[in-house]
């Protein structure tokens, strides 16, 4: 029975409402046809190569009920996969063993890297995430440039950013480094911490609210592993203290990948995550190089790449020295790894068209019985 083979939170997790667990009015109106049809509604919580889902209540593992998978590995389907944070419409089991997920509610947020190897495939890796955490080091390793990299994910992701400096306590120059990244995160709040000595921490409360989702992205060695122990309060996370050289995973202490916080909220941290590249970038690039948008209104040519062109007032802006050349830099790395993936979804795009032509000529054949030329 599903009583008997739910595993409850552990102490430090006590059983929570669907609300707690971050359920909302729109998850609820997009849930309707499946609540008639007796499904109960449940988050991923994790997914070592299982899904993990919880109610809230109780949790279970989980497969794929029989269409959804038909569905998800037909091409294009590798988006549809439940990723940790996801809400399901979920059955439970009817005795020992696991239930079925039969669909993956509209997310609110998400987070895509390339599937492995060469195929442009878009895999989720964590979804309905409320607020990202940016974290960068203040630390020798202090880089804006690369905050503007992160904002433009974040963006992307539909999930609403906050630049979090981590390691106040190293910072020679914290006002300056403060201004920096300020300059780039044009209107995302930004904040001052250290994980290690817990400054500046209590600033964070404020997104952790109960039922809001965290989660936390940044280079590795910056202290994220860190600032989740500082939030959970334990040593739920290794650190690079205990990671260097003795083991590989991160993540042995705890096989939750969406972790309850005492002050409320949540916190998804899944090594996918950590590891997220750009994917759909345009809305993004233009969030975050606004004031690069807005120098382009005065190129004299309306597609200016501002790469040499005459009349470019972007590279106006920069020879005076109103806009950074790194930031300009930047703005065009990305746009260049945005055209790759660009040419990339389009050869997909075409490979799929030719595969539906095909099975609608084959249809088509057999529905007329008549033999192909050549056959
Ligand atoms: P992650 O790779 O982003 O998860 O980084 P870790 O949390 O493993 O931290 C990397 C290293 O930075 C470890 O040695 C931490 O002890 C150290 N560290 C993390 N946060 C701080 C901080 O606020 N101040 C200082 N001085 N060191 C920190
Ligand atoms: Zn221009």
């Amino acid at each position: 029975m599903w009583q008997n083979a739910r595993v409850r939170w552990t102490a430090l997790m006590p059983p929570m409402t669907l609300e707690d667990l971050g359920w909302n009015d729109d998850f609820a109106a997009s849930f309707a046809p499946y609540a008639a049809e007796g499904l109960i509604p449940a988050r991923v919580v994790a997914q070592r190569g299982l899904n993990r889902v919880s109610t809230g209540e109780a949790e279970s593992y989980a497969d794929l009920a029989g269409r959804l998978r038909h569905e998800l590995e037909g091409p294009g389907g590798s988006s549809g996969y439940p990723a940790v944070g996801d809400w399901v419409a979920f059955r439970p089991p009817t005795g020992e063993g696991r239930g079925l997920i039969h669909a993956v509610l509209p997310r609110r947020s998400r987070f895509s890297r390339k599937v492995a190897g060469n195929r442009t495939e878009e895999q989720v890796v964590a979804a309905n995430v409320d607020t990202l955490f940016l974290v960068s080091g203040l630390d020798g390793d202090f880089n804006p440039r690369r905050i503007e990299r992160y904002l433009t994910a974040a963006w992307d992701s539909g999930a609403r950013p906050v630049v979090i400096l981590n390691k106040l306590d190293r910072c020679a120059e914290p006002d300056r480094c403060l201004l920096e990244a300020e300059a780039v995160a044009r209107g995302v709040p930004v904040h001052r911490v250290s994980a290690k000595t817990g400054e500046g921490c209590e600033a964070l409360l404020q997104y952790l609210k109960p039922g809001e989702t965290v989660s936390l992205l940044g280079s590795s060695g910056v202290g994220k592993s860190t600032l989740i122990n500082r939030l959970l309060g334990r040593e739920a996370q290794r650190t690079g203290d205990v990671r260097e050289g003795d083991d590989r995973g991160r993540h042995t202490t705890t096989h939750r990948e969406l972790l309850p916080l005492p002050a409320g909220g949540l916190l998804i941290d899944t090594p996918g995550l950590r590891e997220v590249q750009l994917w759909e970038g345009d809305q993004g690039i233009e969030s975050t190089f606004g004031d690069v948008e807005e120098l382009a209104e005065g190129c004299r040519f309306s597609d200016c790449r501002h790469l040499g062109e005459p009349g470019c007032a972007v590279e106006e802006a920069v020879a005076r020295g109103h806009l950074a050349r790194g930031r300009l830099e930047s703005y065009h790395k990305l746009q260049r790894e945005q055209h790759q993936i660009q040419i990339k979804q389009d050869e997909l795009a075409r490979l799929r068209e030719k595969q539906k032509n095909k099975a609608a000529q084959r249809a088509l054949r057999e529905h007329y019985r008549l033999k192909p030329r050549g056959d």
